[in-house]
């Protein structure tokens, strides 16, 4: 059995893969579908032993921390069936310290959900993450079955069955080439079909070299042989599903506008809290952290990774069943690996206006280069530059309402993006700009008050 050092870290949160990278659908943009080559004849389930060793260690590593996350993911981890998620709620509870509070998640494609699953996540106060990348039409582009048929009608089905039984749920929608045009109707389907109240938009980047190209646009599916293309974090060109990177700021843009103005405090765009966060000098994302590594994945065997993004062989830290998962964790490789995030990011990052909020985003995107020549710079960039610059003066007002105890959907009276002059504010034109700056509201984000 794994001892571990007695230095606890409670600052990291990892996400474990039963199935590894086995999944029931084929969505055309997945290349996490490709890692299953990593472990060739493997029968992909984690063992009984390794579930129980995992949510040992997880709670040890965690020491005192008051809320511990048991964090589910894939591939598809249904898969494993509902008495493996039983047995890991048994374990939490049997090991689990005093004063530790459990949140048990689940990322899920929803296509295998019942009435018995929906009934055990509400009774054990599961957050359940669903992936849906839009109405029927948007949704089936990508996200198809192993036959190639379109998704849609089963994951509504999934849907139907978590607001029956009043399962707190997510909705994580991917932002690629098939919908990266339709920023509204994809945000109202959301907020007006679904009611969900929280959303978070992942742009899809599948990278590729000119070599690789053609067979990265063809898919990730298994081929004839049983045979996948492998993807891994190389070349300076993407596929043709992948996100524009300027568009995924237009797309994010045409999506706040809407929120800021009726839904700040109803729904919740990760985001938008993660921008919002980052003018007050916190971070919720690790991708916009200066630092990073405190997001690891754990493969079905045992095997601990960096990160999610990066379960390739460099980055693979150790095996848990021979090393304790907080020594691997506080290893040097894993902290430099996080280090890595700051001390690579180009000049042109560190010299950007809305690097505060930004931070040069997740390495695994930066492979473009900066107009001076230099590597290293995100193919999100015109996006993200677009964006935080977009959003700067209300995010500012709403970091200055929450400065000041107020609520931040007061954001709501105060601005007005397209609409001049506002026609509801609150602050009067000689009151203190709630932005903060201890100017006037005329003197500072002065719109003429009414
Ligand atoms: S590599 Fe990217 S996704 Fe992974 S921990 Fe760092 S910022 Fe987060
Ligand atoms: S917006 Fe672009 S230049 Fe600015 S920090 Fe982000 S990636 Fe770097």
């Amino acid at each position: 059995m794994a001892t571990m050092s007695t230095a606890v870290s409670s600052a990291f949160h990892l996400l474990a893969k039963p199935t590894g990278a086995v999944c029931n659908l084929d969505c055309k943009y997945c290349f996490f579908l490709s890692k299953e080559s990593l472990y060739p004849g493997s029968r992909f389930r984690m063992e009984d032993s390794l579930l129980e060793t995992y949510i040992r260690q997880l709670l040890e590593a965690h020491g005192r921390t008051a809320e511990v996350i048991v964090a589910w993911q894939g591939g598809e981890p249904t898969l494993m069936g509902l008495d493996f998620f039983k047995r890991s709620v048994e374990l939490a509870e049997k090991y689990k310290k005093p004063g530790q509070r459990l949140l048990h998640t689940m990322q899920t494609n929803g296509t295998k959900l019942d009435d018995e699953w929906c009934a055990f996540f509400k009774e054990h106060n599961f957050l359940i993450g669903l992936s849906v990348d839009g109405p029927r039409e948007i949704h089936d582009t990508y996200r198809v079955n192993k036959g190639g048929a379109g998704s849609f009608d089963q994951v509504m089905q999934g849907w139907r069955l978590l607001a029956k039984h009043n399962v707190d749920f997510n909705i994580l929608c991917t932002v690629h080439a098939a919908n990266q045009n339709r920023p509204l109707e994809i945000y109202r389907f959301f907020r007006d079909e679904l009611g969900a109240q929280y959303i978070q938009f992942i742009p899809i980047v599948e990278r590729a070299t000119a070599q690789f190209l053609p067979l990265a646009n063809i898919g990730w599916s298994e081929r004839p042989g049983g045979q996948r293309p492998l993807y891994t974090q190389a070349g300076h060109l993407v596929t043709e599903r992948s996100v524009d990177g300027e568009q995924y700021g237009r797309f994010l843009c045409a999506i706040f506008d809407e929120w800021i103005q009726r839904d700040v405090g109803q729904v919740f765009v990760q985001l938008f809290d993660a921008t919002l966060g980052a003018h007050v000098g916190q971070y919720s994302l690790c991708i916009f952290a200066p630092t990073c590594g405190n997001a690891l994945a754990l493969e079905h065997n045992g095997d601990l990774y960096a990160c999610d993004h990066y379960v390739e062989p460099d980055y693979l830290l150790g095996n848990i069943h021979e090393t304790h998962m907080l020594d691997l964790v506080n290893s040097a490789k894993q902290r430099q690996f996080g280090l890595d995030k700051q001390q690579t990011l180009p000049r042109y990052c560190q010299e950007c206006t809305v690097r505060f909020a930004c931070n040069g985003g997740c390495p695994r995107n930066r492979f473009i280069r900066t107009p001076d020549g230099e590597d290293g710079l995100n193919y999100l960039c015109p996006g993200y530059k677009l964006f935080f610059n977009h959003v700067d003066r209300p995010m500012k007002m709403m970091a200055g309402l929450l400065r000041q105890g107020r609520y931040a959907d007061e954001i709501m009276q105060l601005y007005q993006p397209d609409v001049e002059p506002p026609t509801a504010v609150k602050v009067g034109r000689n009151d203190p700009c709630p932005c903060g700056s201890g100017k006037k509201f005329k003197n500072c984000h002065g719109r003429p008050a009414v």
